[in-house]
């Protein structure tokens, strides 16, 4: 493959962008590939190469990049009408109907820009409405880049995880492990009466891909109801992504107080959106007391390509499209494994999927079939991850400087470490599946 048209561009960018891009994780090695354009399920580089794209926008991207025609019809509408207005907007009303009649946990909810913002603004709500500071996080769970829950450290002895944080925020943030629940029992038992909430992805999609164990998440909500906190289910990633319209909220059968949302709900544009009972939802200015505002929240265009979004998914079998080539594509990938790196682990759940390269643990008979679902009497239980540090200590090294460029070379765009999650979309076809897993047997 020839890249010189990317490596010209990345030249340039880094001379303008800070790294040479807008977001971190982007910044692969040596230098990135620059996209020209999408095409259903691949993408098309600025050298002319084509790739089969698991990377999806690192989750936006349900339909893939040919929007069918009824969301490619309400975007360009609503962008030739004035793209935004300062006022509200009927598209905002249908998108907020269509959220609360689908999600179980979501009686109203305000739209924001981003999936950071959505979780500032969550963590602002809790605290508002319970009059505590204290959040618990899991450690190594993902909440965009705010303040309150970039941290690290173990319980109550956190530090920020960035320069440019004051440590006062840390000071009022817990962490446990993800999956531990005596760590949450203890922490409540220290520190309960001053935890605002619990906040927590249901999945952790952005640390390999961490399914719970049973009754993680029953704890979570056991504690929070039991002290007066409440508890966050940031749906960023799995919001309609897992468990299809319902979220992952309804696929586990737990009903958080406040669910964040981000990446699908705007159908590809900048989106976040706070949902919840309508009694902690109405603290939000101006029904209540605790600020939020936003120039751009609500705005038009992203409602109705959420909006149309949605609807054909409602409409399609997306969901089940999607979900089948990734259970292919999870089955087909432990396979070739069994021969070639029994000890490593396949993850994720409907459109997602990982292989962690874990250290240890041979490929049983009895594994969990489809990507790892922490099942107690899977012979592999006690060797796959339960949390970010078991993701962590996989060899991350060898993922990302050898297998990422191996599948990268062969036409395969996988998100470039070993920690983002990895999406099937409704565009991607049985030749992609097939495709990718001639790349797995190669690089594996
Ligand atoms: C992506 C993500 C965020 C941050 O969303 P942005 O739109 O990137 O700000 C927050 N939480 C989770 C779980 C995410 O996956």
């Amino acid at each position: 493959m020839n890249h010189d048209e990317s490596r010209d561009l990345y030249d340039r960018a880094l001379s303008v962008l800070p790294g040479g891009v807008n977001s971190s994780v982007r910044a692969t090695q040596p230098y990135p590939f620059f996209v020209e354009k999408g095409d259903g399920g691949h993408v098309i580089d600025a050298d002319g190469n084509r790739y089969i794209d698991f990377v999806m926008g690192y989750g936006p991207l349900l339909l893939g990049h040919d929007l069918p025609e009824p969301v490619q019809a309400a975007v360009q509408q609503r962008a030739s009408e004035g793209p935004m207005y300062g006022a509200p907007t009927e598209v905002e009303v249908e998108l907020a109907e269509f959220v609360t009649r689908h999600v179980p946990g979501v009686e109203m909810i305000r739209f924001v820009n981003s999936g950071t913002e959505a979780t500032v603004s969550a963590v602002r709500l809790a605290r508002g409405y319970t009059g505590r500071d204290k959040i618990v996080v899991m450690e190594s769970g993902y909440h965009g880049a705010q303040e309150s829950t970039l941290v690290e450290g173990e319980g109550a002895h956190t530090h920020p995880s960035s320069p440019g944080i004051p440590e006062s925020f840390a000071d009022h943030t817990l962490t446990i492990p993800f999956n531990d629940q005596q760590a949450a029992r203890d922490i409540f038992e220290d520190h309960g009466e001053d935890i605002a909430a619990v906040l927590t992805e249901p999945i952790l999609g952005n640390y390999g891909i961490v399914h719970p164990v049973e009754g993680f998440h029953e704890t979570l909500r056991d504690l929070c109801d039991d002290y007066g906190s409440l508890l966050i289910f940031d749906e960023v990633i799995t919001g309609f992504r897992v468990g299809g319209l319902q979220c992952a909220q309804g696929k586990f059968g737990i009903d958080p107080d406040i669910t964040t949302f981000g990446k699908i709900v705007g159908g590809g544009f900048p989106v976040g959106a706070i949902g919840g009972k309508s009694e902690i939802i109405e603290q939000f200015t101006p029904a209540g007391e605790v600020f939020q505002s936003g120039t751009f929240s609500g705005h038009p265009v992203t409602m109705a390509a959420g909006l149309e979004t949605l609807r054909y998914a409602a409409e399609n079998d997306v969901y089940d499209h999607a979900d089948g080539l990734a259970e292919r594509l999870r089955t087909g990938v432990a396979d070739i494994l069994e021969d070639r790196a029994p000890e490593y682990t396949v993850v994720g759940t409907d459109s997602m999927f990982k292989v962690i390269f874990t250290r240890d643990g041979q490929f049983g008979a009895n594994h969990c079939e489809g990507g790892c679902r922490q099942r107690p009497d899977c012979e592999r239980y006690d060797h796959c991850p339960k949390d970010g540090g078991d993701v962590m200590d996989a060899e991350t090294e060898r993922w990302e400087r050898l297998f990422w460029p191996a599948m990268k070379e062969q036409g395969v765009f996988l998100t470039p470490n070993q920690y983002e999650s990895q999406f099937v979309s409704a565009a991607h076809t049985d030749e992609d599946i097939e495709t990718a897993l001639e790349a797995y047997k190669e690089a594996l």
